[in-house]
């Protein structure tokens, strides 16, 4: 079902992400996602932060925004929401003060979508909800290769906080439970300081390439996409996108933001080099929107995730093409 043209998104007053039609919240299970290519889904959780809270507002604000972005991509000259069928999700329901429970919730709810045959498009929320997503999808796929956008590798362990599930560890846990495979590690954007000289010893020995902001500098973007591309070939790939990988004067609205990260035409960029892949799930997370000024953030984050249902429409455009 194509995006709803913005007079009867004016005239209803509801909110969906993108304008897309919403799910059947009425069926039970892999359902309701039945039939759809792409789900849009929220995770309104931020209880696993280290400094400002927010992100779980990301969820809605996300939607307001996001219906000012069209559906034809002229980059890849397609009309994205006709390709694909994407449809809005809705948001995951949890207790918002337990993360175990939560987290199971997640790894349920992205299970019910993966098994629908849809690829899930995660909007957190923080970035520890990026664990069960993943468990999700690697139980479905295999180990995946991982694009991961960030200021910080996310591979922390549990001496800082005394606690080894939070936002600065899903990488950690998913190296150590198997979800990535080896060699497929790809973090982008990198840049922050580290607790100690070992800090990113644990992807690099899983054979994890970090893509620094000097690198991305000195190659370029498209150059750093390239190698990516190159690297992952056709294995399943999930991208986890912490906004935080992107300078704080092009996406001020986040929790913890470090100086010197990628421009919003850089990120962008990124994404459109990767045409190709397959993308198997991708997550939007750290976007702060009371940290937000003039919804900059949210704009960004709108287009990042419209970067990515591209991706997986250039895929299905390219499959059908071949089909025939
Ligand atoms: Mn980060
Ligand atoms: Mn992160």
């Amino acid at each position: 079902m194509p995006q709803q043209p913005a007079s009867v998104y004016l005239r209803h007053g509801q909110t969906p992400f993108f304008r897309l039609p919403v799910v059947d919240f009425a069926a039970a299970g892999p359902a309701a996602y039945a039939g759809a290519d792409a789900i849009v889904i929220g995770v309104p959780w931020d209880a696993s932060v280290t400094y400002r809270p927010g992100a779980r507002f990301a969820p809605y604000e996300l939607r307001r925004v996001s219906a000012m972005v069209q559906t034809y991509h002229p980059g890849h000259g397609l009309d994205v929401f006709t390709t694909l069928d994407a449809r809005d999700g809705g948001n995951v329901a949890f207790p918002p003060f337990n993360a175990e429970i939560t987290r199971a919730l997640i790894e349920q709810e992205i299970g019910h979508v993966v098994a629908a045959g849809a690829i899930p498009f995660v909007v957190g929320g923080d970035h520890s909800i990026a664990l069960p997503v993943m468990r999700a999808l690697a139980a479905a796929h295999g180990p995946l290769a991982v694009v991961h956008v960030d200021a910080h590798l996310d591979t922390s362990t549990a001496e800082v906080w005394s606690e080894p599930y939070h936002h600065g560890t899903p990488f950690r846990h998913a190296i150590e439970q198997g979800l990535v495979a080896r060699g497929a590690l790809h973090q982008v954007g990198i840049r922050a300081t580290w607790g100690g000289a070992d800090e990113g010893d644990l992807a690099h020995e899983h054979g994890g390439v970090v893509y620094s902001v000097d690198r991305l500098a000195d190659e370029g973007v498209a150059a750093v996409a390239n190698a990516i591309y190159s690297a992952v070939g056709d294995q399943p790939v999930y991208i986890s996108f912490d906004v935080d990988g992107v300078d704080p004067a092009f996406a001020p609205g986040t929790g913890t933001p470090v100086p010197g990260g990628l421009s919003s035409r850089e990120a962008l960029r990124l994404l459109r080099e990767l045409r190709g892949i397959q993308l198997v799930g991708m997550d939007l997370v750290e976007i702060a929107p009371a940290l937000d000024h003039a919804d900059i953030t949210l704009h960004l984050g709108a287009h990042v995730l419209f970067e990515g249902l591209a991706l997986a429409a250039v895929r299905k455009r390219d499959r059908d093409a071949a089909d025939e």
